[in-house]
Protein backbone atom coordinates (compact mmCIF):
# COMPACT_ATOMS: atom_id res chain seq x y z
CA UNK A 1 0.00 0.00 0.00
CA UNK A 2 3.12 2.09 0.20
CA UNK A 3 2.62 4.07 -3.12
CA UNK A 4 -1.41 4.38 -2.74
CA UNK A 5 -0.94 7.41 -0.52
CA UNK A 6 1.47 9.41 -2.40
CA UNK A 7 -0.45 8.62 -5.62
CA UNK A 8 -3.92 9.78 -5.08
CA UNK A 9 -1.55 13.35 -3.26
CA UNK A 10 0.11 13.70 -6.66
CA UNK A 11 -3.63 13.19 -8.16
CA UNK A 12 -5.20 15.45 -5.86
CA UNK A 13 -3.00 17.99 -6.81
CA UNK A 14 -3.37 17.60 -10.68
CA UNK A 15 -6.60 18.16 -10.40
CA UNK A 16 -6.60 21.35 -8.11
CA UNK A 17 -3.99 22.67 -10.45
CA UNK A 18 -6.46 21.77 -13.68
CA UNK A 19 -9.07 23.55 -11.42
CA UNK A 20 -7.20 26.90 -11.10
CA UNK A 21 -6.01 26.46 -14.88
CA UNK A 22 -9.36 26.80 -16.54
CA UNK A 23 -10.50 23.33 -16.09
CA UNK A 24 -12.73 21.52 -18.67
CA UNK A 25 -16.30 20.25 -18.26
CA UNK A 26 -15.03 16.98 -17.68
CA UNK A 27 -13.31 17.65 -15.00
CA UNK A 28 -16.36 19.65 -13.79
CA UNK A 29 -18.43 16.84 -14.40
CA UNK A 30 -16.34 14.63 -11.64
CA UNK A 31 -16.79 17.57 -9.20
CA UNK A 32 -20.30 16.77 -8.73
CA UNK A 33 -20.37 13.13 -9.24
CA UNK A 34 -18.09 13.12 -5.80
CA UNK A 35 -19.99 14.17 -3.05
CA UNK A 36 -18.08 12.22 -0.10
CA UNK A 37 -14.99 13.73 1.23
CA UNK A 38 -12.79 12.73 3.80
CA UNK A 39 -12.85 15.37 6.80
CA UNK A 40 -9.41 14.15 7.61
CA UNK A 41 -7.19 13.49 4.29
CA UNK A 42 -9.86 14.98 1.85
CA UNK A 43 -10.01 12.12 -0.33
CA UNK A 44 -13.25 12.10 -2.37
CA UNK A 45 -15.79 9.37 -2.77
CA UNK A 46 -18.70 8.84 -5.61
CA UNK A 47 -21.96 9.60 -4.13
CA UNK A 48 -22.80 6.05 -4.70
CA UNK A 49 -19.95 4.36 -2.29
CA UNK A 50 -21.26 2.04 -0.18
CA UNK A 51 -20.36 2.60 3.64
CA UNK A 52 -18.44 -1.03 3.53
CA UNK A 53 -15.40 1.10 1.31
CA UNK A 54 -15.96 4.48 3.48
CA UNK A 55 -15.02 1.96 6.48
CA UNK A 56 -12.20 0.08 4.85
CA UNK A 57 -10.49 3.59 4.07
CA UNK A 58 -11.38 5.43 7.13
CA UNK A 59 -9.80 2.06 9.05
CA UNK A 60 -6.25 1.72 6.45
CA UNK A 61 -5.92 5.33 6.26
CA UNK A 62 -6.75 6.49 9.31
CA UNK A 63 -7.47 4.04 11.79
CA UNK A 64 -10.57 5.35 12.16
CA UNK A 65 -14.50 4.74 12.13
CA UNK A 66 -16.58 5.77 9.02
CA UNK A 67 -18.13 8.48 11.29
CA UNK A 68 -14.57 9.91 12.07
CA UNK A 69 -13.94 10.32 8.29
CA UNK A 70 -17.25 11.18 7.12
CA UNK A 71 -19.80 13.04 9.37
CA UNK A 72 -21.76 13.49 6.92
CA UNK A 73 -22.53 10.11 5.41
CA UNK A 74 -25.71 9.05 6.27
CA UNK A 75 -25.57 5.54 5.53
CA UNK A 76 -29.57 4.06 4.67
CA UNK A 77 -31.26 2.77 7.26
CA UNK A 78 -32.07 -1.25 7.27
CA UNK A 79 -34.33 -2.52 9.19
ZN1 LIG B 1 -9.14 9.78 4.68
Amino acid sequence: MGNGAKAATKRERNAKDAAKSGGKSQLKTNETAKDIMCVICRSTFLKTARAPALTEHASNKHSKTLQDCFPNFVEVAKK
